[in-house]
């Protein structure tokens, strides 16, 4: 069975990334009165304690939304350390701000919790979730009920790539379109999840050729994570749809530059890189997120290693 678990990572630089894509394009989607249908196909277990024991849940977010709230959201009368802040990484502070009272920074809200906060209740937007960790999925659907969100939001136990396809293409609104966002954020646990992401991107591009697909991966020294960016470009490419790929890394921490003693293990490093690639992305994304990621390494960047990209096609 699974060991990953979202709550050792939760608020990570990883999440700052991809939470700040996931609100800009639900943000530019909702936009529409048309109902959207969003399915995210691995959801975790949706909120995290961020003030729990220290040395399970929470240690990642020091060097994530810890790190970018005391940067730019300071306590007190302090000034942000960056002035005039990008709007995606101002609307990212505030949505994290929103699950926290007095700015005191102890819960996380996962992709379930921020998506079903920017939905609508009048367009009948709707919120599909599979998480297959029993655990993970218990509390899942336990965070969810708190919300009293009644059949905006469906939680399954079931595999995210196989239930996905039941809901491509979502049901027509009210006023004729079809709309829907898909999250596709495994665990990379597996070496095979990063076939599984193509496949099932190929086959939603087949089953909905409009909808949005928004990716995370992780940027490792894997084949299979150098390769799936480039997979992915090449289904966009032959769908003739428009992507856009993102990434941010903040460098190796200090740890890794201190010299180890001979013959011993040299520190390993954590994840220090991930990327989002979206399929038919709000047209706005790129500019904004160009605005947004500078700002978001200043804050976050540590050592050698760090950057940001955006590229995008079609
Ligand atoms: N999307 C979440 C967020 O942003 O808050 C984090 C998700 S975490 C990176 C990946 C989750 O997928 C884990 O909770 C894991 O248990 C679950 N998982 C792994 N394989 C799965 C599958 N085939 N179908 C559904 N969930 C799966």
């Amino acid at each position: 069975m699974f060991s990953y678990r979202h709550a050792f990572h939760a608020g990570n630089h990883a999440d700052v990334l991809k939470h700040t894509v996931l609100i800009a394009i639900l943000k530019h989607l909702t936009e529409k009165d048309a109902a959207l249908t969003v399915v995210d196909t691995h959801a975790g277990a949706g909120l995290y304690r961020l003030d729990g024991d220290y040395s399970t849940t929470g240690a990642e977010a020091t060097d994530g939304v810890a790190k970018l709230f005391a940067a730019l959201a300071p306590a007190g009368s302090a000034k942000p350390a960056i002035e005039n802040i990008a709007d995606k990484l101002q609307d990212y502070i505030d949505m994290v701000a929103g699950f926290n009272a007095n700015g005191q920074l102890k819960v996380y809200p996962g992709s379930p919790f921020v998506t079903q906060s920017l939905l609508r209740e009048e367009a009948r937007d709707k919120l599909k979730l599979f998480e297959l960790h029993p655990t993970d999925h218990k509390a899942l659907e336990g965070n969810i009920a708190q919300l009293k969100a009644g059949r905006q939001v469906a939680v399954e136990y079931k595999d995210g790539f196989e239930g996905l396809k039941s809901y491509l293409p979502p049901p027509v609104s009210a006023t004729g379109s079809r709309r829907a966002l898909v999250l596709m954020d495994p665990s990379y646990e597996v070496k095979t999840d990063y076939a599984r992401v193509s496949t099932s991107i190929q086959d939603c591009l087949k089953r909905f050729p409009t909808g949005t697909y928004a990716v995370w991966y992780p940027v490792i020294p894997r084949p299979e994570a150098h390769d799936l960016p480039r997979r992915l470009k090449t289904l966009a490419t032959q769908a003739n749809k428009p992507w856009l790929h993102t990434t941010l890394n903040i460098g190796q921490g200090p740890e890794m530059d201190e010299v180890t003693v001979p013959g011993e293990r040299a520190p390993r490093p954590g994840l220090t890189a991930s990327g989002m690639f979206v399929i038919n992305p709000p047209h706005t994304l790129k500019a904004a997120m160009q605005k947004a990621l500078p700002q978001m390494l200043a804050v976050l960047g540590r050592g050698r290693g760090k950057g940001w990209t955006a590229d995008s096609g079609g």
